[in-house]
């Protein structure tokens, strides 16, 4: 498809270019020192103690979990309306994710009164989602969650560049996860971060993440070290320089694009409330300062959202939905025990459509999407 407005776009420049020449000429690609910058700016960045890059934010996710102690006959509580891998990282380690349904139709977070109807003796950890970039309730699920002993992951895929009360999303739970794939807004291909302020956890993360090796080939190379011990099963995790390279561009670039995403998702509210004020915009006057990762509307219920979506893609323009909520998914409603119990979820994904947005987008094409919402309604 030539799409005239995609859902997503990136764009690099020559600054990318010459970050990746530089590493192709130095002759070495893999955990060396364009990744331990890259963590630093990355710790600089988020205020984070601690950050490891990682090969993608679904490793990242299953580090946590391992490096937290979460095992077989756990549960982690999670949303349903976030991507499979959160679900799915927690079933690496043999425990199961327990869902618990969104907040509201504005709030598409997980709603902490659903958290705490779904706690059971065997609860271990959440493992929370920051929707589009907006900010969970960090302050009331922390707290609630200190009381009851149970530790926070935060799935913070969308949320490079989010912050509540000035602190960075992903920094306020035990452990937090952060996404590079292309499309998300800090983009190296493939590519993660894990973050945590907790000596310990951060111990464990730098050894799952290199086969529990006790000193890495970059330590050998530098002659620090001779051997090497393997302390823990641990996995090839890795980043590798190229990425890294990009990633140190796309961070610096990183405040400028989430700028754009913001004045743009501004725009659209303005315009769709002007021009289609049947769709609902979720996250109106919401907590903190989002990344603004995607733009989420709601079509009016008993709308036809194929229809609708065809009607866009007539015109040029792509959509898609966030999510196909996974306690839908095949491999997920088969190993149900009982029924679930998750309205607001079921309500908002079968109405959710996702507009397309991008730092490169331009107004005209804001108004050209808004434009073509309008005409796709009246089906
Ligand atoms: C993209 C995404 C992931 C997975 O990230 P990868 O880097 O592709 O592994 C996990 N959770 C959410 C919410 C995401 O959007």
């Amino acid at each position: 498809m030539n799409w005239i407005v995609p859902l997503a776009d990136v764009k690099f420049g020559v600054e990318e270019q010459e970050a990746v020449r530089a590493v192709l000429e130095s002759g070495w690609l893999t955990m060396g020192e364009v990744t331990a910058q890259f963590e630093m700016d990355f710790k600089a960045y988020t205020g984070a103690r601690h950050a490891f890059a990682v090969s993608n934010a679904t490793v990242g996710l299953h580090m946590a979990c391992l490096a937290l102690g979460i095992g077989t006959g756990d549960e982690v509580i999670v949303p349903s309306l976030t991507f499979v891998a959160t679900a799915n990282a927690v079933r690496y380690t043999g425990a199961q994710p327990i869902f618990a349904d969104i907040t509201s139709e504005n709030d598409l977070t997980i709603s902490l009164d659903a958290i705490k109807q779904a706690i059971t003796p065997r609860t271990k950890a959440l493992m929370l989602m920051h929707y589009a970039g907006y900010a969970c309730d960090m302050p009331a699920i922390l707290q609630w969650a200190q009381e009851q002993g149970l530790m926070v992951i935060e799935d913070a895929a969308h949320a490079v560049g989010s912050f509540l009360q000035e602190k960075h999303l992903g920094t306020w739970g035990n452990a937090g996860v952060f996404s590079f794939f292309s499309n998300k807004n800090l983009s190296t291909g493939e590519g993660g971060m894990v973050v945590t302020d907790d000596d310990a956890l951060a111990a464990q993360f730098k050894l799952l993440r290199s086969h529990g090796m006790t000193s890495l080939t970059w330590d050998r190379h530098q002659g620090h070290a001779w051997s090497y011990d393997v302390v823990t099963t641990g996995y090839n995790y890795r980043i590798d320089e190229i990425r890294s390279a990009l990633g140190r561009v796309q961070l610096e670039k990183l405040d400028g694009n989430n700028a754009r995403r913001s004045a743009l998702s501004a725009r659209y509210r303005e315009l769709l409330a002007e021009l289609c004020p049947a769709l609902g915009l979720p996250f109106e006057g919401h907590r903190g300062i989002s990344a603004h990762h995607i733009m989420p509307v709601l079509l009016p219920r008993g709308a036809q959202r194929v229809r609708f979506m065809e009607r866009l893609k007539e015109q040029g323009i792509q959509t898609s939905i966030h999510y196909p909520p996974v306690h839908t998914f095949s491999a997920y409603r088969q190993t149900a025990t009982g029924a679930f119990n998750l309205p607001i979820t079921d309500e908002v994904a079968a109405r959710e459509v996702t507009l397309p947005l991008y730092p490169t987008m331009t107004e005209d094409q804001v108004q050209l999407v808004t434009l073509a919402a309008a005409r796709a309604l009246e089906c």
